[in-house]
C-alpha cells in the first residue's frame, strides 16, 4: 500500500510556476536532517477559478521532482473533491481529499445505526483513552446521537473513496478524509465514532482533517484560543492513536490541518504535541506561495512592481465577487484598506512590506494581505501576461518561495522539536 510519510507539507501552486522553489524548501528540510515529503495540492475551486486542469499539477511536480533530483516521495492531492468533482482528478493524483463536511448532519438509515451500535459495544463505557487525563463516560444514546451524525458522511465517503479504487486500485493512493469546514470541532468520542465507522467501511484513512476552535483565516495568522486549541490536538492525537489500534486503522494514519499555512501561533504547539505522542502530521499550505509570487514580482523591478500593484486595484475592485467563494475563511475590515491610488504611489519596499507575513513589521497590512490571497483570479484573467512577468522575475520569485516555506512554515513546524527515539509507523 502507498503510505504516506510521517511529516509532509502541502503545497499550493496557482499558476503551476512554482514546484521547483517549493521542493528547494524540502531539499532544505532533507539537508537539515528531517524528511518532509511534499504534497502538490490544489481544490477543484482553485482549479475553476484558474480554468486550470489537474493534470498541469501534476506535470509541475513531475517536472520539479527531475530537475532538482528528489529522490523521496513525494504526491499530488486532489483537494477537497466529491462525487460529483473526482473523475478529472483521479489519472494524475495520488492522493484524495475526500470532504464530506457537507454531509455532516444528514440522518443515516436507522437501521445501519443500529447496526453500528450492535457491532461496537466498546464504544458504550467509560473510556479512558491513553494521552487524555479525564474518562468519557458514553451511553447508548449518546454513541446513537453521534452516529446519526456523522455515519451517512462516513458513508458518503466510503462511496467516493470506492469510486477511486474502482479506477485507480486498492493501495495505489493515499486517503485522506476532510470535516473540517464545518461549525464545530469535533470531540473525542465523536472522533472516535467516526474512525470505528471509517473502519467499518474499510476506508484505509491515513490522513484526517478534523475541525479546530478558532479562525484559521487565509493566509494570515491562526485567531483563537490557544490553550483550547492544544486541548483539541492533543485529544485528536490520543484518539487518533487509540483508533489504530483498537480498529485497526493504518499505521501511517496521522492529523492534517488545514489552511495551515502562516499559522504561527498554533506551529509551537502542534511541534510540541505530535513529539510528545510521537505522530506525524501533514499541514496543508496553498495561498501562501501565490502571495510569495507578488512580493517576488514587485521586488524584481519596474514591471513586476507596477503588474503587482494593478494586481491589487483590480482586486480592491472586484472584492465583493472576489471574497465570497472564501467568505467564511476570511475576515477583512474593507474600510481600511488603501485604495488603489495610495497604492500606485507605494515604493517597492512599501509594497511587500505591507504584504510580507511579518507581524513585527510596522507596515505589516493583514487586510491587504487577505485581499490579495483571494485575489488570484485577477492575475489568472491576466493570462500569458502575467505568465510571461514570473518567468521573467523568477529569480527573486523564487527565493521568496523557498524561504517562505522552509523559514517560516518547515523550520518552526518541522524542526524545532525532535520526534521520540523511537518513531511510529
Ligand atoms: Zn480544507
Amino acid at each position: 500500500m502507498m503510505k504516506i510519510e510521517k511529516y509532509s507539507i502541502g503545497v499550493g501552486d496557482r499558476f503551476a510556476h512554482q514546484a521547483r522553489a517549493q521542493l528547494r524548501a524540502c531539499l532544505m528540510a532533507a539537508e537539515a536532517g528531517r524528511e518532509v515529503i511534499p504534497v502538490w495540492n490544489k481544490s477543484n475551486r482553485e482549479h475553476n477559478i484558474v480554468g486550470s486542469e489537474p493534470a498541469s499539477v501534476r506535470a509541475a511536480a513531475d517536472d520539479a521532482v527531475r530537475a532538482l533530483g528528489w529522490t523521496k516521495p513525494y504526491h499530488v492531492d486532489a483537494d477537497h473533491i466529491n462525487l460529483d468533482t473526482v473523475d478529472r482528478f483521479i489519472g494524475p493524483s495520488d492522493f484524495f481529499t475526500i470532504d464530506v463536511a457537507h454531509f455532516i448532519g444528514r440522518p443515516a438509515a436507522q437501521a445501519a445505526v443500529e447496526d453500528f451500535l450492535a457491532g461496537h459495544p466498546e464504544l458504550i463505557a467509560t473510556l479512558m483513552i491513553a494521552g487524555i487525563d479525564r474518562p468519557f463516560t458514553t451511553t447508548r444514546e449518546s454513541v446513537a446521537q453521534i452516529a446519526g451524525k456523522y455515519l451517512y458522511a462516513v458513508q458518503e465517503a466510503a462511496r467516493i473513496y470506492r469510486h477511486i479504487a474502482d479506477r485507480k486500485g486498492e493501495g495505489a493512493f493515499i486517503t485522506e478524509v476532510s470535516m473540517d469546514e464545518t461549525d464545530s470541532p469535533q470531540t473525542p468520542p465523536e472522533l472516535l465514532v467516526i474512525l470505528a465507522a471509517i473502519a467499518q467501511e474499510k476506508i484505509p484513512i491515513q490522513t484526517i482533517a478534523p475541525k479546530f476552535t478558532g479562525r484559521f483565516n487565509k493566509g494570515v495568522d491562526y485567531v483563537g484560543d490557544l490553550k483550547q486549541f492544544t486541548i483539541e490536538l492533543e485529544g485528536d492525537l490520543a484518539v487518533i492513536a487509540h483508533a489504530i489500534r483498537q480498529y485497526g486503522l493504518p499505521e501511517s494514519l496521522k492529523l492534517s490541518v488545514h489552511s495551515g499555512s502562516d499559522k504561527f501561533s498554533i506551529y509551537g504547539a502542534i511541534s510540541r504535541a505530535t513529539a510528545k505522542f510521537g505522530a506525524g502530521v501533514h499541514l496543508k499550505t496553498a495561498g501562501t506561495t501565490w502571495l510569495e509570487e507578488l512580493i517576488g514580482l514587485a521586488e524584481a523591478g519596474p514591471g513586476g512592481l507596477a503588474l503587482a500593484k494593478e494586481v491589487y486595484a483590480k482586486a480592491y475592485e472586484n472584492a465583493q465577487a472576489l471574497c465570497e467563494p472564501y467568505a467564511s475563511v476570511i475576515d477583512i475590515a474593507f474600510e481600511k484598506l488603501p485604495s488603489p491610488a495610495q497604492v500606485q504611489n507605494w515604493t517597492a519596499a512599501e509594497y511587500t512590506g505591507a504584504l510580507r507575513h511579518d507581524q513585527a513589521c510596522r507596515q505589516f497590512d493583514q487586510n491587504v494581505r487577505q485581499l490579495l490571497h483571494v485575489g488570484f483570479k485577477v492575475a489568472a484573467k491576466m493570462g500569458d501576461r502575467y505568465l510571461r512577468m514570473l518567468e521573467e522575475c523568477e529569480e527573486s520569485i523564487s527565493r521568496n518561495v523557498t524561504s517562505n516555506l522552509f523559514a517560516r512554515h518547515i523550520e518552526p513546524l518541522f524542526l524545532a522539536h525532535s520526534a521520540p527515539a523511537i518513531a511510529r509507523g
